[in-house]
């Protein structure tokens, strides 16, 4: 059985939190494989280090940035009802959310040793992380369409 195949099966079962017959099936295989491969034995410990490290410290509370976020939108809601017929600078003070946002997961990014950790373990680290990035950013667009519904149906007249 070919390393490749081998490591699928690693990535899967990592996945997978109930044993199954498949599961312990492919655990033996991989075990098997680790005797007479070290290049397998090196690349399933990254994995498992990369995964220990994603789930302990990639997904840190933050509550600064909740805060940060919460303190800009608290202070545009307010911009917006002393001014209520201007929609422009509601559009700026999300734009700054947005911004703080990419700033803080770049920051985040890099605290971690990032480069070193990619280059390593290579797209099984980076799976993850983009998409984590892709989930903040999906929300970020959806909150911020869902809460200025009214203003851009307006504007694109639907
Ligand atoms: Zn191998």
């Amino acid at each position: 059985m070919s390393c490749s195949k081998i490591m699928d099966m690693v990535y899967e079962y990592s996945d997978e939190p109930h044993v199954t017959a498949a599961g312990v099936i492919n655990q033996i295989l991989i075990w098997l494989h680790t005797l007479v491969c070290q290049d397998c034995v090196r690349e399933i410990k990254k994995y498992e280090e990369s995964r220990r490290i994603l789930m302990k410290d990639f997904f840190p509370p933050s509550p600064e940035l909740e805060d940060t976020i919460m303190a800009v939108i608290a202070a545009e809601e307010k911009q917006t009802e002393a001014d209520l017929t201007s929609g422009v600078l509601s559009i700026r003070g999300w734009v700054i959310a947005g911004l703080i946002i990419l700033i803080s997961l770049a920051t985040a990014s890099f605290s971690l040793d990032f480069k070193k950790l990619a280059l390593e373990t290579g797209m099984s680290f980076l799976l993850p992380v983009g998409i984590t990035v892709g989930i903040v950013l999906t929300s970020y667009c959806a909150i911020f369409i869902g809460s200025h519904l009214d203003e851009l149906s307006e504007r694109f007249g639907l």
